[in-house]
């Protein structure tokens, strides 16, 4: 199987792997068929995965689809990487993203853009970019991803596959570089709920190593997955289907509700008032924890060092500026700026507020409903290029996914339809489901009875 997986990334012109080293993987498939010859094999065993280029590795290089860790090795493995190597999953390599997880298309990445496999043209959706494709082209059966504020759900809905973020603090975020602390959750992406649910049996749980892992009972996600949805409140927020939708994914999400009230679900409308604040709240405070993570990047540390400088704060100064890009440096100002004497205030204070009223929203609908229901992003995949030179752009794109980070809650990302217009017809679209904390097991049921 790993054999087969690795011809195909071999072949495959989409740009999704950053690194494969196949006698690693070939060895590891080795070690995972004496398990199953001795009788120990659990239920991912001998399955190929393949990693987000945002969890570190000993075995493959870990980039951060950045120039400044282009050749990057890390000492350890993030605890999400042992867990599924514990579990006996063979790795097939690592994933292309965008640099430092900063993005929504992928093309913020040092290595380039990847292509959707859908549709050669449009963009794989950002950051987890490389998993989304990698699942959706049959380069790997599944893939870590991970979601600061969207870049699991929105790669899979433009891929047309399914990914989960869990509710913050499920899945250690040990050895996940980190892009902006209080936000960031790694999840699983493959094709199925169900195969979500299996591989987040063996992601999730506490981690003494993260502090702010939840200590909780580890849960099996399988367990719900069956159960009938009649009588299930699915909250629709009005808010989620306003200006800005485009009519073909409004039209798939209408279709897709119907088809769980067929299944017995019961439609409520609710309201997330603040949806649209949720953007300016989170580009000042994902900057804000960006610019204070990114700050180890100094050319001593680690990777990339500029070849020539003329004292100590000019080779800090050179080598920041080289190895990173565009991207991550206008979110290392704003966050700077936002956290500056006299600016706190107005700008990180406010944010922080504002976040806190988003997370009475979602409360306040949970009190009305179970599961609440809408898209993902407001259009299909655009093409590759289309918005690379207009960041706020990409930003208003992120309108749907935001708010659930900034919460904390566990949201979702099915697959549902495809674009109607002659140039989207093969694009998909991807519902989101986001459940209340710790309801995981429920929207991987929704998702499971519909799939
Ligand atoms: N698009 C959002 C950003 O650029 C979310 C990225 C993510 O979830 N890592 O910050």
């Amino acid at each position: 199987l790993a054999q087969d997986y690795l011809s195909k990334i071999k072949q495959s012109d989409l740009n999704a792997f950053i690194d494969v080293q196949p006698d690693i993987t070939l060895a590891q498939a080795k070690a995972a068929d004496a398990l199953r010859a001795s009788g120990q094999a659990g239920p991912l065993t001998g399955l190929p995965i393949a990693h987000k280029d945002i969890f570190v590795t000993k075995d493959f290089r870990s980039t951060a689809g950045s120039h400044m860790l282009e050749n990057y090795r890390s000492p350890f493995d993030a605890t999400v990487v042992e867990r599924l190597d514990q579990a006996g999953m063979v790795t097939l390599g690592k994933l292309n993203c965008d640099e430092f997880a900063m993005g929504s298309s992928n093309e913020n990445s040092y290595f380039g853009a990847v292509k959707n496999p859908w549709d050669k043209q449009a963009v794989a959706g950002g950051s987890s970019g490389g998993s989304a494709a990698a699942v959706a082209a049959g380069l790997a059966p599944a893939a870590t991803g991970t979601d600061t504020g969207g870049s699991i759900r929105q790669p899979a809905a433009f891929c047309g596959i399914t990914g989960i973020k869990p509710t913050y603090g499920k899945v250690s975020r040990y050895g996940m570089i980190a892009y902006a602390s209080s936000l960031d959750q790694g999840g699983p992406m493959a094709h199925t709920a169900a195969d979500c649910a299996l591989l987040l049996n063996a992601m999730a749980g506490f981690d003494a190593k993260d502090s702010t892992s939840l200590e909780r009972a580890n849960e099996d996600y399988t367990a719900q997955l069956n159960q009938p949805l009649a009588g299930l409140r699915l909250g629709v927020p009005k808010e989620f289907f306003g200006a800005g939708l485009s009519e073909e994914v409004g039209a798939a999400i209408e279709t897709a509700v119907q088809a769980l009230e067929k299944l017995g679900a019961v439609r409520v409308e609710v309201s997330l008032p603040r949806t649209e604040l949720a953007i300016p709240a989170y580009y000042v405070i994902a900057p804000a924890e960006a610019s204070s993570n990114l700050s180890r990047f100094d050319g001593a540390r680690y990777g990339y060092r500029a070849p020539e400088y003329r004292d100590l704060l000019d080779m800090y100064k050179q080598s920041r500026a080289q190895g990173f890009g565009a991207e991550v440096q206008r979110r290392i100002m704003v966050g700077t700026y936002v956290l500056s004497h006299g600016y706190y205030d107005a700008y990180y204070l406010q944010a922080q507020k504002i976040r806190r009223l988003i997370a009475q929203d979602f409360a306040q609908a949970f009190t009305q409903c179970d599961v609440i229901v809408g898209p993902v992003a407001p259009t299909v995949a655009w093409n590759i290029g289309e918005k690379a030179n207009d960041p706020v752009a990409n930003y208003l794109a992120d309108i749907y996914t935001l708010a659930v980070n900034l919460a904390g809650l566990p949201g979702m990302s099915m697959p549902v339809g495809f674009g109607t217009q002659a140039h989207t017809k093969t694009r998909p679209v991807g519902m989101q489901l986001i459940g209340n904390y710790f309801a995981e097991s429920r929207v991987l049921n929704v998702a499971h009875q519909y799939q």
